[in-house]
């Protein structure tokens, strides 16, 4: 059982320039850039004698600022990462601590050990930051008054030295890798790294606290569906059920705000099960991944919610390459 779960957060967030502590509970910080670009949470559990983190952000550069915020906040060493799985916008700050071990599952080192940069997910994030430079760009041009061109421009220019940062991303496999689980004992503290299933990608692990009722999902479970070009959407549901057997009363998604609300867990769960059901129809009627991405309809899912018919042709892609090729 846990104790005191009325109390949610312990402390009000602490702020530096670059990032915002949301302190979950007894020490373990939910740590979260500032800067309005897309970047993934990291967790900063401060221990008696240490601090372990889990994720290391989406550049050097942010994975600079949060050792740096990190610092504002105790003085003990950060002395070992944990990748909750291999994605960029989680593990491409990597390089800044290859000095202590960094933990993650064997998948995740198989991916960030090959070809990461070639990695679709990656590469697609690429792309998308110049087509934003380019809208930026031409939204500059189209402000009808200087001080709204100025507030654009300087938006410009602050995500315009963010995309600049993707250069020297030299990416970081994981040192120590694990297959099922593993447990660090720091102070008083235990972390639980656990591999619950395939989900969002073929390693995810989740960082369990037993004493605290806290889990930190990653990717695995957000608060609502997750980016599923890269998942198991056959067997995330099981995943997410064997989440649900730990002992915890809040989870820390990989973007966003801590979840209290676990039956977000169940809709979510519903969600991929029909997704599953209802492409796996289609897959076997011989519906082209275009058509089947335009027609199937889980609008019953106000929950999530759905609103429109359709799925993302990413996300029928994947689900047809599961079906054609189930390892
Ligand atoms: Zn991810």
């Amino acid at each position: 059982m846990v104790a005191a779960s009325g109390l949610l957060l312990a402390a009000q967030p602490a702020t530096t320039d670059t990032h915002r502590f949301t302190e979950v509970r007894n020490g373990i910080f939910l740590a979260q850039t500032t800067a309005p670009v897309f970047n993934s949470n990291a967790l900063v559990i401060i221990n008696d004698d240490d601090v372990v983190l889990v994720d290391s952000h989406v550049t050097p550069s942010k994975a600079r600022d949060l050792i740096a915020s990190v610092r504002t906040l105790t003085s003990n060493q950060i002395t070992a990462v944990i990748n909750s799985h291999h994605h960029w916008d989680h593990a491409h700050g990597n390089q800044e601590f290859t000095d202590i071990p960094i933990i993650g599952h064997e998948f995740t080192y198989e991916k960030l050990a090959t070809a990461p940069l070639d990695e679709p997910t990656y590469t697609r994030g690429v792309v998308g930051n110049q087509a934003r430079l380019e809208r930026m760009q031409e939204e500059i041009a189209d402000a009808t008054d200087a001080t709204e061109q100025a507030r654009r421009q300087a938006d410009y220019d602050l995500f315009a030295a963010h995309v600049q940062d993707f250069d020297e991303i030299a990416p970081v496999p994981p040192s120590v890798t694990m297959s099922d689980r593993m447990t660090l004992y720091r102070g008083n503290r235990e972390i639980q790294i656990l591999f619950l299933g395939r989900a969002h990608t073929g390693g995810d692990v989740a960082v369990y606290f037993p004493d605290d009722g806290v889990v930190f999902t990653g990717d695995m479970a957000l608060n609502g569906p997750s980016f599923l070009g890269d998942g198991f959407v056959d067997e995330w549901p099981q995943t997410l059920e064997n989440l649900k057997a730990l002992d915890f009363d809040v989870f820390v998604p990989g973007h966003g705000p801590p979840v209290t609300d676990l039956s977000r867990i169940d809709v979510v769960q519903d969600y991929y099960r029909d997704l599953w059901r209802e492409t796996e129809t289609k897959y076997r009627e011989g519906v082209s991944v275009e058509e089947a991405s335009r027609t199937i309809d889980l609008t019953s899912h106000t929950g999530i919610p759905i609103r429109n018919v359709g799925v993302d042709p990413l996300t029928v892609g994947r689900i047809y390459q599961r079906l054609e090729n189930p390892d």
